[in-house]
């Protein structure tokens, strides 16, 4: 059994490399500091979340090459059980640590579910507007927006997540999982690569390599060993597999792809942006789909990529605006599309009323 020491806790917490762009705001981090010295937190590779954790990758391991898989067993594997969004590789130790928060975890699953709401939602919300907020834009899309806002609100600020779950059906329970638990084995991976390719130890150990990207961008060493992280995962799969692990990679990036979407803000600066590692994959995905008749897909990117500079060419203060919404105003106009929602007979209060369970704790998944 390993365990992870108070003070490598703290120094992986200010040093390691959080997955996520976008910023989690500093006063949290600190404040979370302050109560793991306080309580002398540390951390176990047999903990319970670390348990629940391998149960929920049972599935997407099977499609690991068997060498890969062996060296992940050998990794020490921490779940640091606190809201904060951030996942990373620590060098020391015998074994290689990786650390894994849940709060990656469940707004990776939250944002995931959150795909699947627009499903059930009845067609006349596409075509209801609130005029006391937006009259521009059909109840459907607020709805779309003030989740995502929460889930942004957990993300920066540790506010609670919205519960999605509260409206599962077992069908989209069934069409969740995989896609979940792959993106987290994903993130594993790809901090696995982190150690594999050296980049703890030898900062500049990159081979410069020319990635195709969405958005001009010139990348730094550190996002360039991002990219190569990426890549290393992505070929720990089995050939057949590599492709859906491009879903994987892509539903682990998702979230920060919306806040670059919504923010026209470039993301955190150790990492490429979220457009970027998703385009790579997604050309990684076209390279070995050939064989499989995957069909590319150059539209979806060039309208992300639109989007994403109408936003940050944008003077007005609107598009920002959405960004700055409080978890108040979010509320505000849930309760307004819900009052209309009833008469459908749908009521999606349980979303901000009940408290959002953990991704870990969640059975039959
Ligand atoms: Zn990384």
């Amino acid at each position: 059994m390993g365990i992870l020491s108070t003070e490598q806790l703290i120094h992986g917490l200010k040093n390691g490399r959080p997955i996520a762009p976008f910023s989690i705001q500093d006063e949290i981090i600190e404040q979370y500091i302050k109560l793991i010295k306080l309580k002398r937190m540390n951390l176990k590779t047999d903990s319970q979340e670390a348990k629940l954790l391998a149960m929920h990758l049972r599935e997407p391991l099977d499609f690991v090459r068997q060498e890969k898989r062996l060296a992940l067993s050998q990794c020490e594997i921490y779940v640091l059980p606190l809201p904060l969004c951030m996942a990373y590789a620590e060098a020391s130790g015998k074994n290689p640590i990786i650390v894994i928060a849940s709060g990656f975890i469940d707004l990776v699953a939250n944002a995931i579910f959150a795909a699947h709401l627009q499903s059930i939602l009845p067609q006349e919300l596409n075509s209801y507007y609130l005029f006391k907020y937006r009259k521009d834009m059909p109840a459907s899309n607020l709805l779309t927006n003030a989740i995502f806002l929460l889930q942004l609100h957990f993300y920066r600020f540790c506010k609670p997540l919205p519960n999605i779950y509260a409206l599962a059906t077992p069908q989209m329970f069934e069409e969740s999982k995989l896609a979940i638990n792959g993106a987290l084995l994903f993130t594993l991976l790809h901090e696995l690569g982190h150690h594999k390719l050296k980049h703890l130890e030898f900062s500049n150990n990159i081979r410069p390599i020319h990635y195709p990207l969405a958005l001009e961008e010139n990348l730094s060493i550190l996002q360039h060993q991002e990219m190569e992280a990426d890549t290393f995962a992505l070929n720990c799969l089995i050939e057949p597999a590599k492709i859906i692990g491009t879903y994987w990679q892509q539903n682990a990036v998702n979230f920060f792809l919306q806040i670059e979407l919504v923010s026209g803000n470039y993301s955190d600066k150790n990492h490429p942006m979220a457009i970027n590692r998703s385009f790579y994959s997604d050309t990684l995905r076209n390279n070995w789909g050939k064989e499989y008749e995957v069909a590319p897909r150059p539209k979806f990117f060039r309208n992300i990529a639109n989007r994403y500079l109408a936003t940050k060419e944008s003077k007005s203060e609107e598009m920002n605006a959405l960004i700055q919404t409080t978890r108040e105003g979010c509320l505000n106009i849930l309760n307004e599309i819900n009052e209309t929602l009833l008469q459908f007979g749908i009521d999606l209060k349980p979303i901000w009323t009940t408290p959002a369970p953990n991704w870990l704790t969640i059975k039959g998944s």
